[in-house]
């Protein structure tokens, strides 16, 4: 669903961030990209939604090109979680889910519909939380919220860069359970970034070990296990 042919990114410093990805991402996985600081992965994950342009090689999602797609069409089928949670501090949790399900023009009880599904399955009581701001959430509640929201428009796939890093391990743990029991609920396709290898074994159908730009091991948690 998601491939890497010959996928390099320099920077404009001649940084080379990717060196000559080739890397295949099946449709329903959960895949985990981990690896130490600065070796990329950020920059291979945001590359498949062209956050960062490529220097070389070709991404192609479902077979076609990332650069034939429309950009908002591209952006809007791959929802996105980041480490700090940028929710919209004006708007209530209710209309920073909505986002993109508006600009897909989607009908409002639709929408409200589907606001109230997704905060209980990740265990906000919608009638508790959708009409708060932020600010009235703990971290642990925000990223919740971040996490339903990239869900919100039922992308096809979801980008997620160290969502649960800026928590408490209590907290953390418990996302990482929800996340699990939400991912066998509805069967996206997550790549999700880690620095931490008990994460990347918890959560990743595959794992994909980065050093300096490149792949230097990929396979089940089993695999990673047995060959370390
Ligand atoms: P990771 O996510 O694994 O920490 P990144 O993908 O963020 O790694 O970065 C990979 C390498 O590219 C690092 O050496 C980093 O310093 C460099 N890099 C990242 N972003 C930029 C940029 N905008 N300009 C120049 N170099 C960058
Ligand atoms: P840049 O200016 O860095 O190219 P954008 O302005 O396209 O980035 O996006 C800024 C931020 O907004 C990104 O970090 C991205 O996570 C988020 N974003 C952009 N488009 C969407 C979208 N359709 N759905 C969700 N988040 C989006």
């Amino acid at each position: 669903m998601i491939t890497f042919d010959n996928v390099s990114k320099k920077y404009e410093n001649d940084q080379v961030a990717v060196n000559a990805i080739n890397l295949e991402i099946k449709k329903g996985e959960f895949f985990v990209i981990i690896g130490p600081s600065g070796c990329g992965k950020t920059t291979l994950l945001k590359m498949i939604n062209r956050l960062i342009q490529l220097t070389e090689g070709t991404i192609r999602i479902n077979e076609k090109r990332i650069s034939d797609y429309n950009i908002h069409e591209l952006r809007w089928n791959i929802g996105y979680v980041l480490q700090q949670i940028a929710l919209f501090p004006h708007m209530t949790i209710e209309e920073n889910i909505a986002i993109v399900p508006e600009l897909k023009k989607w009908r409002l009880p639709h929408i409200q519909q589907r606001v109230r599904e997704l905060l209980a399955m990740v265990g906000l009581d919608p009638d508790k939380y959708s009409q708060r701001k932020p600010k009235e959430l703990s971290g642990g509640e925000q990223q919740r919220v971040g996490v339903v929201r990239a869900l919100a428009a039922d992308p096809e796939i979801v980008l997620m860069d160290e969502p649960f890093s800026a928590l408490d391990p209590i907290s953390r743990t418990k996302l990482q359970d929800d996340l699990l029991e939400l991912q066998r609920a509805i069967q996206k396709t997550i790549v999700f970034v880690s620095h931490d290898m008990q994460e990347a074994l918890k959560l990743g159908d595959r794992i994909c070990v980065m050093k300096d730009g490149e792949i230097v091991q990929i396979g089940t948690p089993q695999e990673i296990i047995q060959n370390p």
